[in-house]
């Protein structure tokens, strides 16, 4: 059930609104670069997709920033995006064959989705960062 849509009224008025306002395209590009969204220079993942709770460069913390399940579920979303054109590109076409194809697709959809997992989620943290979600999510 989805019953939470409404509660995020806007407060104008609240003294949380007096910082500055982030660039969300800037911070997304600086993360999708895989650097930290605050000042741009220094790696934001330590491994993989392991986000460095502190930025070395800017002290940024980046620890609270949750981006949870949403990369994957972004990454998937363009991967299909690809993928789906090229699958009926070549079955028009085919000069693959049906086993070729039933080799290549899942491959080629689970590579594609590791080489840009680590850039989607990059710039969701950018995002999250810019717009400060994990403010308003604090359990
Ligand atoms: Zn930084």
């Amino acid at each position: 059930m989805h019953g939470h849509e409404d509660q995020q009224a806007i407060t104008p008025n609240s003294p949380d609104i007096t910082q500055e306002k982030r660039s969300v395209f800037n911070a997304m590009l600086k993360g999708a670069m895989k650097k930290c969204p605050s000042c741009g220079q220094s790696r934001v993942f330590s491994g993989y997709l392991s986000v460095n709770p502190v930025c070395s460069n800017c002290h940024e913390n980046l620890e609270k920033i949750k981006a949870e399940d949403f990369p994957p579920y972004v990454t998937i979303t363009i991967v299909g995006h690809i993928i789906v054109p090229m699958i009926f590109f070549f079955e028009r076409n085919d000069p693959l064959g049906l086993w070729t194809q039933m080799a290549l697709w899942p491959t080629l959809t689970l590579l594609l989705t590791l080489l840009i997992m680590p850039n989607v989620k990059g710039s969701i943290i950018g995002l999250m960062w810019a717009l400060r979600l994990w403010e308003k999510s604090e359990d």
